[in-house]
């Protein structure tokens, strides 16, 4: 359906997932001039990327723009009322709206190996060699399902589909794995996304302007993961730390700052 020529003229939406993918079609929406309610089930949007700090400022900068939220709810059930929608949500409110957005995320479609021996779960099992239970068959990609993700990224896919193809030819390869990594700029407001985020026991770096917020997470004197909203200029040094396990004692106070050269720190050049 060509949802623009839908939402022509159209006032009010809903989202029903307030993920990277949906909150992109939301914006679309706005910017034809509709207003956006987004029903999201995790507490907070985004919950995978951004901390419930972080996401409450995407939320502030989000609702001028024409957004609305709930967080912390379901769909409950969705039906049509002439030519609108009425969804009533888990919280009992009921909304009803012009056209209905679903962006719920992604699940396998496991019907090519329903009835045979593979194992599955929420996707296909593959263990670090993305070899199934079954011999010479490998999975990769969207279908997998490794220590318990499926990761629904390119890069993840790829490099899975390479591990895959290696072995299926004869060869020993292993799949360790990606620090997850993301890059989205909804309504305009960057944001940058990586690593691992609710690191236990992490100690957080934190900077608050008005154009520019960040966090990072250092577990053991490394950065484990980081959050940038407003601009997301620290992206390629933070990664680099978090991909060579860098050990950063001593710099603390320095990471975050605006024109600190990470050349200084012990092993993040070579
Ligand atoms: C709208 C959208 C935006 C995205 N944006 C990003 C992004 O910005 N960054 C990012 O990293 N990832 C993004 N992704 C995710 C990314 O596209 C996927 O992770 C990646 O394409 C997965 O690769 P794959 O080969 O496993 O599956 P696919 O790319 O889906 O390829 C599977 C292929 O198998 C075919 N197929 C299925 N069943 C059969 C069958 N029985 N027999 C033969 N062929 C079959 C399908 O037709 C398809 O061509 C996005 C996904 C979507 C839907």
């Amino acid at each position: 359906m060509n949802i623009r020529g839908y939402a022509n003229g159209k006032k009010m939406a809903a989202l029903v997932g307030g993920g990277l993918l949906g909150l992109e079609a939301g914006y679309a929406l706005t910017r034809l001039g509709l207003r956006v309610v987004v029903v999201e089930a995790a507490p907070w949007l985004l919950p995978r990327q951004v901390d419930e700090e972080g996401s409450a400022l995407l939320q502030e900068k989000l609702i001028p723009l024409g957004f609305e939220f709930y967080t912390g709810t379901t769909v409950a059930n969705m039906e049509a009322r002439g030519e609108r929608v009425c969804l009533r949500l888990g919280s009992q409110a009921v909304l009803e709206v012009d056209l209905a957005i679903l962006s719920a995320g992604i699940s396998p479609r496991l019907d090519l190996v329903t009835g045979t021996e593979i194992l599955v779960n929420k996707g296909i099992l593959v263990d670090d060699r993305m070899h199934t239970n079954l011999p010479d068959v490998y999975a990769a990609g969207d279908v997998a399902e490794w220590r318990g993700t499926i990761a629904g990224l390119w890069s993840a896919s790829q490099a899975m589909g390479r591990v895959a193809g290696i072995n299926a030819a004869g060869g020993d390869a292993r799949y360790p794995g990606q620090v997850p990594s993301t890059t989205l700029k909804v309504a305009g407001v960057e944001l940058c996304s990586q690593g691992d985020i609710r690191a236990p026991q992490a100690q957080v770096l934190i900077r608050r302007d008005s154009g520019y917020w960040a966090k990072l997470f250092l577990r053991e004197n490394k950065v484990a993961g980081s959050i940038q909203i407003g601009r997301t200029t620290g992206s390629v040094a933070f990664k680099r730390l978090m991909d060579r396990g860098v050990d950063v004692s001593g710099f603390e106070s320095q990471l975050l700052q605006d024109g600190f050269d990470f050349n200084q720190i012990p092993g993040y050049k070579e």
